[in-house]
Order: structure tokens, then sequence, then C-alpha cells
């Protein structure tokens, strides 16, 4: 079994850890305390390709691999989750879909700007009434006279509304199946159609400069041609984007756990009582320990999930075990990383409370833990 990364995966961890470092990490606290999106370090990291990592170079991508992109999410969200997250989203939810299910057209128009970094994408899949139980999908697009007429809500949309946004793809019933169950697609609805109005940014405890919003749509009309794929295709399509989208959660949760154990580690080292710095207590190593291995067990299930992927072997266990492990690794390392540093790490001047308040959405977005635990028994054959 072969665990090393090859050349270009190295590289480009390498280059999202100098990234991560020299432009992220000293404007995080600022845009977490301002909740302002960073359009300039987006921009930049558009020009470095990375906002296109996974797509063929024909299609304005970067051409790499799904595990080297993962590598990125890492390192990227080290540096700071709402930006990892904008990137996430953009390029699992938002680009995907349309180099996974669009038609020659539809890459060209749609694929190629998001690929190069020129535009944002959002999906929108939740809605008030449908979370968690996806199929429930509410919103209604009705085809008249050659057009998609859209009516519902979308909530919790990430990358929705910044001003690079391109625009949305959602998901809608657009019929019934021949067993009488709603038939879901999705629909592409670009930024700027009459009867799609987004909604004000929410207030959240984390994520804060990422943007997040919920959507109406009011006999919001597209053209018949923006469907990916063909109608009743969406229930698929967004299990699959699904799967692969938590893998890189995963590695956002990752990247996340070990900026904590950095923090802490640091701070252990540094920070004296009873004559010596508190990293020579025993009960501070064990903490730290404890974050080290879980954080690199983590990662191997990343790593796993993401190899599964590429060689086109099933992955949904594993992609929901590591989303799930992940994720709860992240909050055991925030919380601990908090303790090691006592009373500052409850003030907001230290990384680590901003970490702490970042790392509960992990549990929630694409998928909650419970929803992750119900995938898994439903692999054990439950
Ligand atoms: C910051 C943020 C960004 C997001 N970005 C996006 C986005 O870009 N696109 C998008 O489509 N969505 C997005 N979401 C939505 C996210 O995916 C949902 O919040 C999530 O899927 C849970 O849905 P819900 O909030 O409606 O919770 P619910 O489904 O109402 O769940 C509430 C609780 O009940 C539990 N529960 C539900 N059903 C069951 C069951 N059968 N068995 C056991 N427990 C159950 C859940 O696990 C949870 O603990 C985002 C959310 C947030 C907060």
């Amino acid at each position: 079994m072969d665990f090393s990364l090859n050349e270009e995966q190295m590289a480009i961890r390498q280059t999202c850890r100098e990234f991560a470092e020299q432009e992220i990490k000293p404007i995080a606290e600022e845009i977490d305390a301002t909740g302002s999106f960073p359009y300039a370090l987006v921009r930049q990291m558009g020009e470095l390709g990375l906002l296109g990592l996974p797509f063929p170079e024909e299609y304005g991508g970067a051409g790499a691999d799904f595990l080297s992109y993962c590598l990125a999410i890492e390192e990227i969200s080290r540096g700071d989750v709402s930006v990892g997250i904008t990137m996430e989203a953009h390029t699992s939810l938002g680009a995907t879909p349309f180099f996974l299910f669009g038609s020659q057209q539809q890459k060209e128009q749609y694929l190629v700007p998001l690929a190069r970094g020129e535009q944002l994408w959002a999906f929108g899949l939740t809605e008030p009434e449908a979370g968690s139980d996806s199929g429930g999908t509410r919103t209604r697009a009705v085809l008249q006279d050659g057009c998609w007429h859209i009516n519902g809500s979308k909530a919790f949309i990430t990358n929705a509304g910044t001003d690079m946004t391109g625009g949305v793809t959602i998901t809608a019933v657009t019929g019934r199946t021949a067993k009488g169950r709603p038939e879901i697609s999705n629909i592409i609805v670009p930024r700027d159609t009459p009867g799609y109005v987004i909604g004000k940014a929410y207030k959240k405890m984390g994520w804060k400069a990422s943007d997040t919003r919920p959507l109406a749509f009011e006999d919001c009309q597209v053209p018949e041609g923006n469907i990916l794929g063909r109608p009743g295709d969406g229930f698929k399509q967004f299990l699959l984007i699904l799967d692969a989208g938590r893998v890189a959660i995963a590695a956002l949760s990752v990247g996340l756990a070990q900026a904590c154990l950095d923090e802490a580690l640091s701070y252990a080292q540094q920070r004296k009582q009873f004559g010596q710095p508190i990293s020579k207590f025993q009960a501070i190593q064990f903490k730290l320990a404890d974050m080290d291995m879980e954080i690199e067990l983590a990662r191997l299930m990343y790593y796993k999930a993401a190899w599964l992927h590429m060689q086109g072997k099933p992955y949904t266990r594993e992609a929901s075990m590591a989303k799930l492990f992940a994720s709860e690794t992240a909050k055991r390392a925030a919380d601990q990383a908090v303790q090691i540093h006592g009373g500052y790490g409850y003030m907001d001047e230290y990384p680590v409370s901003r970490y702490w308040r970042s790392v509960k959405i992990n549990e929630i977005g694409e998928g909650t833990s419970e929803v992750q635990r119900m995938l898994i028994a439903k692999q054990l054959g439950c």
C-alpha cells in the first residue's frame, strides 16, 4: 500500500499551504469580525487556478486529480474555513454539476468562467421545509411555452449573492414519476433572471466571511434548455454531487482541526504556569497527542475516500465516514484547543475562539452527522 503523494499533489498542497500562510491567515480575523466577503483573495485564488482545480484544462480548469483538490481544500481551510467553504461550495456544489451532467454547450457557457475563477456559482438544494429530507423539495418548475416557470424558495445557500456570483442551480419538482412520486430535476438559474430574488445574507455563528442566503422564485422563467441532463435526473445527480462534496468537507474539517492543533501546540509551548511551559504537563501533552492522532486518522479517511473515487470504485460509505469522523474530530480539536488556551481561548483575539464558533456547522452542512450515520447504516443493510 502506497500512502505517498505524487509530485503534483505535493506541489498543489505546498502552493496552497504558502498561500494560506501568507495571504489568508493575516486577514482571517478581520474578515470574520466584519463579516466581509474577501473578494481580492477569492479573485487571487481564481488567478492561481484554485477555483477550477479538478476540471480539465479544455474547460478552463487546472486538470488536477480529486485528491489534489481535497489537499487544497485542507490547506486553504487551515488558513480560514470561510475561504475554504467558499472554494468548496463553488467547486463541489456549483461547478461540478456542469462538469458531470452538463451538455457541451452548458460546459462552455457555464463551467469555463467558473473553472477560470471569473465567476462563482451556487447549488440550491435545501428549502425551508426540506433539509435532511432533500427529496421533499417543494419548489416547482412547470414547462410552458418553452420556458420553466419556477416557484418556491431555498434556504442557506452558499455563494448565492456575491458580486462574483453568476447564478444558482436548483432542485425543483418538474412532474410525477410513473409511481406518482415527485420527479426532481436540476435547473440552471442565472443571476439576473426576473423573478429570482436573492435574499439578505444571514447573520451566522461562524463562516462569517462566506456568503449564505435565502432565495425565492416568483414565476421565475428560464429557457427549457436550462436543465441539467434529462427531467427526473435531479435526485440521482445530487446524490452523486454530495458524495464527492462530503469528501471535500472532510478535508475542510481536517484543515480546521489542524489549525486548532497548530495554535494549541504553539500556545502550550509558550504559556508558563507553575514555572514551566504548560506543554510539559502530561495532561496537556495527552490532549495534543489525541488531537494529532485523530487528525491523522481523519486525513487518512478522506485520502481513502478520494482514492476510491478516483479509481471509479463505490465510495458512498467511505465518503460519509470521512465526513462524519472528520467533522467530529474538528469539533473535539476546537474544544481542546480552547481548553489549552484557558481564559485567553475565550477571547476573540485568539484564533481558537473563531475556530470554536466555526466548527459546529461541519456536523450540519452537506448532510448532518445523523444523516451520515443513516447512510452508513444503510450500507450495512439496515
Ligand atoms: C452555513 C450553511 C451553509 C449551507 N450551504 C448550503 C448550500 O450551499 N446549498 C444547500 O442546498 N444547502 C446548504 N445548507 C443547508 C444544509 O445542508 C442543511 O442545513 C442540512 O442539510 C440540514 O438540514 P436542516 O437545516 O433543514 O435540518 P433538518 O433536516 O430539519 O434537521 C434538524 C435535525 O433533525 C435531524 N434529523 C432530520 N431527519 C432525521 C432522521 N430521519 N433521523 C434522525 N435525525 C434526523 C438532523 O440530523 C438535525 O439534527 C447550508 C447550511 C448552512 C447552515
